[in-house]
């Protein structure tokens, strides 16, 4: 099963996008993780990217698409892979569907977690990023067990620099003026499922459950 996700920065992309692989046994690939962990090591890419991100802006596409392309391209993806935080532009889903075609294949989803724009600052403002596992957690909704400390691996918790209330803002511009257009983009393909992101985190996922089926 091959899956997109969508949404705007802080909707729960990526703590879903994480119980979809567990569940149905496939990679969670997060673009958002590769450069982090590059940025961790110290690479170019790395370098190149945090210059973007700092600024609340998307990474360029000529960065982005061949790392994605490359990573779907792996033994792990054959029987699939939800993909969380790519694509964010009209060309990353483009090259994307172009790669795919390329080897007679498609996306089977693209599951929209919706969730207005008045929900996002306070959810990204209580965000906490396991700086090790790359593990999320909310103070208030999903806290860790013991304050500060990752409940898997036990490394600090952090707020991520561009979780800031100013960059958050900005994010969200960059959301909907470069990746909204993808439900569009998506609805005319007629993969596009939309769940109501607002609800706790366990309903939001039976609602996943429901349309990729168990
Ligand atoms: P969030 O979880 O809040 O949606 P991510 O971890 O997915 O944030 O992304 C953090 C930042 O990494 C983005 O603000 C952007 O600068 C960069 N980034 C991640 N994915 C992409 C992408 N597909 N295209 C361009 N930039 C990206
Ligand atoms: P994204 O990957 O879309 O940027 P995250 O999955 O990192 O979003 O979630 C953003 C923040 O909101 C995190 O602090 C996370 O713990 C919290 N969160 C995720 N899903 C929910 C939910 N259904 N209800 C409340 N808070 C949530
Ligand atoms: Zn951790």
């Amino acid at each position: 099963m091959k899956i997109i996700m969508l949404g705007a920065p802080g909707a729960g992309k990526g703590t879903q996008a994480k119980q979809i692989a567990d569940k149905y046994g496939i990679p969670h690939i997060s673009t958002g993780d590769i450069f982090r962990a590059n940025l961790k090591q110290g690479t170019e890419l790395g370098k190149k990217a945090k210059e973007y991100m700092d600024q609340g802006l998307l990474v360029p596409d000529e960065l982005t698409c061949d790392l994605v392309m490359d990573r779907i391209g792996q033994e792990d993806c054959k029987n699939g892979f939800v993909l969380d935080g790519f694509p964010r532009t009209i060309p990353q889903a483009e090259a994307l569907d172009k790669a795919l075609a390329n080897i007679n294949e498609k996306m089977d989803y693209a599951v929209d977690v919706d969730v207005p724009d008045e929900n996002i600052v306070n959810r990204m403002s209580g965000r906490r990023a396991c700086i090790n596992c790359g593990a999320t957690y909310h103070i208030v909704s999903i806290p860790t067990k013991v304050e500060g400390i990752c409940d898997r691996c036990g490394e600090k918790v952090v707020l991520r620099d561009d979780d800031q209330p100013e960059t958050v803002k900005k994010r969200l511009n960059v959301y909907h003026e470069q990746t909204q257009p993808l439900i569009d983009y998506y609805k005319k393909q007629d993969i596009l499922r939309t769940v109501d992101g607002t609800q706790p985190m366990e309903q939001v996922f039976g609602a996943i459950v429901e349309i990729l089926g168990a």
